[in-house]
């Protein structure tokens, strides 16, 4: 491997996987649950941590690692893991800081299933969420912060309402207070925006949506960037500094330096709650990583064209797109995501939430489904679908009202999205 740093293009295509001599050019699906050994102390050493290697595959596999190595690249981040869903992601990523009796401040403006696991799942084990407007001023959101508050969580282009996070004023909230922030990059991807050059100490992702890009396999992404020092704040983050009982005292920190959140959300929580990628599926999100920077370019300049096109449409209510130069979040989107920013849009229709039904019912080209951010246009009304949990209230919070279409913009022509919509308007 060249020590050069590559562009993201590059590592999109070549990242990861560095074939030696007579090895297989593309990434083998190193379809295996187990790895062979010569001696029965190899393999002790392993468990013991004393020594890496490969043993069993609900821990680690090459397959796995190779593609966690691209997306921690691609990140700039110093270690990576992957785990069978974007919400194993995001669970992992605060269960390995976050214990019963500790605290969580979030931005309100997240994706429905994360609010869930905060709000509810997470608080039965004993984590409490406090949810604040990620809009409001850096005195607001430090005020939620506690004593036992372990971390602040924010998306980079929130899903469905597309606000932009100003992420380094939630770094400054967050580091001021001794906490890591964790993003939540998914609708970005790190072609459109690297979370962690501005601050951001972990990066999460669903890899669902554009990393993987043809729906063809659920799974989620965990980046460190390393920079966080657990040691400064060792009281409020034991787990990573004091011994581990569970692997004869060893303590991340000192053994693992920066890989330490990584190896012990790997060794610990992978070990005890076994929510892996298969090699199947890591594959298949690979191919999506080989094309992500050349797709991401069409989700965005498609989008582009449909909002101006919603836009000028008397139907239309109102619409959210960060590119809109009236767009609430447009100057955030410029600093952030000077490239584009994501495929996805959100807009109501005048008539409310009849019409937009009826209006969705009625598109051909553009299919109903639960997804997002993938090669088709998708449709989807969250208030009747991924946020039918939610109050009228924890809607509103969420950016969601209840007329709101998500529109995802695929790669195919633009001109026949517009079509479709047309006809479907007209209808
Ligand atoms: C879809 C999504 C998730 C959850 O990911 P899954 O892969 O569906 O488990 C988390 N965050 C965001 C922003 C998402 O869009």
């Amino acid at each position: 491997m060249s020590t050069q740093k590559q562009s993201k293009e590059t590592i999109c295509v070549q990242g990861g996987w560095h074939p030696g001599k007579g090895e297989p050019r593309v990434l083998p699906i190193y379809q295996s649950t187990t790895f062979k050994y010569e001696t029965s102390e190899q393999m002790a050493r392993l468990f013991d941590l004393e020594e890496s290697g490969y043993f069993y595959s609900r821990l680690q596999n090459p397959t796995n690692d190779a593609v966690a190595a691209k997306i921690a690249e691609l990140e700039g981040g110093a270690a990576a893991m992957l785990t069978s869903s974007g919400q194993a992601a995001t669970f992992f990523t605060i269960f390995n800081i976050c214990s019963a009796g500790d605290h969580v401040v979030s931005s309100s403006a997240i994706y429905g299933g994360t609010f869930n696991l905060l709000a509810v799942t997470m608080k039965k084990m004993g984590i409490e969420s406090t949810f604040v407007n990620q809009d409001a001023s850096e005195e607001e959101i430090a005020a939620a912060i506690r004593p036992n508050t372990k971390l602040l969580f924010a998306e980079t282009i929130s899903n469905p309402g597309v606000m932009v996070l100003d992420i380094e004023k939630f770094a400054r909230v967050a580091h001021s207070n001794g906490i890591p922030l964790i993003i939540d990059n998914t609708f970005a991807t790190p072609i459109n925006c690297r979370p962690i050059e501005w601050g951001a100490d972990i990066v999460t992702h669903s890899t669902t949506k554009y990393m993987d890009g043809h729906a063809s396999s659920v799974g989620g992404a965990i980046v460190d960037s390393g920079n966080f020092d657990w040691n400064a704040h060792a009281d409020k983050f034991p787990g990573l500094t004091q011994p581990d009982p569970s692997y004869h005292g060893i303590t991340y920190t000192e053994t693992f330096g920066k890989g330490a959140f990584i190896t012990k959300a790997v060794v610990q929580l992978m070990r005890d709650l076994g929510a892996i990628q298969s090699p199947q599926n890591a594959f298949l999100i690979n191919l999506g990583l080989e094309s992500m920077h050349l797709r991401m370019k069409q989700h965005c300049n498609n989008a582009q064209k449909i909002a101006e096109y919603l836009q000028n449409r008397q139907e239309v209510a109102w619409i959210h797109y960060p590119g809109l130069k009236n767009d609430t979040y447009y100057n955030l989107a410029q600093k952030y995501l000077p490239n584009g920013s994501c495929g996805v849009l959100s807009f109501g229709l005048k008539g409310g939430r009849e019409v937009a039904i009826k209006f969705m019912d009625n598109l051909k080209l553009a299919a109903i489904v639960t997804h997002v951010a993938d090669a088709r246009t998708s449709v989807l009304h969250p208030a009747s679908h991924t946020h039918r949990q939610l109050t009228d209230e924890q809607l509103i919070a969420a950016g969601v009202a209840p007329d709101l279409i998500r529109f995802s913009v695929g790669i195919e022509n633009a001109d026949d999205i517009i079509a479709d919509i047309k006809q479907a308007l007209e209808a």
